[in-house]
């Protein structure tokens, strides 16, 4: 690694660090309908606004000890947990990616992921505006983003096919826990986030993606279950493990290659 490069590792996590506060901001405001330009920040406590100086990511936490300037309202760890989290994944996608298209694509991805983990989080709903934006910047960026292929009209029917393959598996899942349960299994939000997700990742990597996301979300069930934290048929948001998983699949080495090892590893498992 160059010089250069750990500096431009260490830019991407600042940058993150920043966005990770505007997410903050988003997940605290859209729910609300409220702009999430104006007003500028304020204490929830006292009103009193919050300054420049006191809005630095992370570092005013720290200085001012969690605790409001002017009343010393305990400030949530959240905030800066956050933002170190979107400072980590920006600089992860810069190890990855380094300077290109996909670097600041998948930066937006994994931005509009944190908003939407928190707010699914807390609101139990996903917001249309960030299924939107992805499902678009992927389809009209898809031609130049080599991350999803080589060819101008391999990347675009990659693009396409991924907005369709990462919506509809998830409808089908749904339309079928619907018939099983006769309730609600799968929120359109789901549904929506992952054609957006799929529409800038690709097919192979969103249904990879899906399937993980409903790996882990069965053991967390389980284990919630268990330990008596969620009613059986009870609600739990499936859009964070959904935003994980996405996360996770940018960094794997080609989907196929992962598959044919499993398939090779199960062949030698039963004797084949
Ligand atoms: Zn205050």
């Amino acid at each position: 690694m160059t010089a250069l490069f750990i500096y431009g590792i260490m830019c991407a996590f600042v940058f993150g660090l920043i966005f990770g506060s505007f997410a903050n901001v988003c997940i605290y405001r859209i729910p609300l309908d409220m702009s999430i330009a104006k007003p500028a920040s304020a204490c929830v406590k006292c009103k009193n606004p919050i300054r420049w100086y006191d809005n630095i990511p992370v570092l005013s936490f720290l200085m001012l000890g969690g605790k409001c300037r002017y009343c010393k309202t305990k400030i949530s760890f959240i905030y800066p947990l956050v933002e170190i989290i979107t400072g980590l994944l920006f600089a992860l996608l810069f190890y990855k990616y380094h300077l290109s298209l996909p670097f600041f694509l998948f930066c937006l991805l994994a931005f509009s992921l944190v908003v939407i983990s928190g707010i699914d989080y807390y609101y139990q709903i996903i917001p249309d505006v960030f299924p939107l934006i992805l499902a678009c910047c992927g389809l009209l960026s898809a031609a130049f983003n080599p991350a999803l292929g080589d060819a101008y009209l391999e990347r675009i029917v990659n693009s396409v096919c991924g907005l369709f393959a990462g919506g509809g598996s998830l409808f089908a899942i749904g339309m079928l826990g619907q018939l099983i349960y006769k309730q609600e299994a799968m929120g359109g939000g789901d549904v929506k986030l992952m054609a957006g997700v799929g529409a800038l990742i690709g097919w192979d990597k969103v249904l990879f993606a899906i399937f993980t996301a409903a790996f882990l979300g069965s053991i967390a069930g389980i284990f919630l279950l268990s330990f008596k934290k969620i009613k059986k048929r009870g609600y739990m948001p499936f859009g964070p493990f959904l935003a994980a998983a996405s996360y996770t699949v940018l960094f794997l080495p080609k989907p196929e290659i992962l598959i044919n090892a499993f398939i090779a590893w199960e062949t030698k498992l039963l004797g084949m």
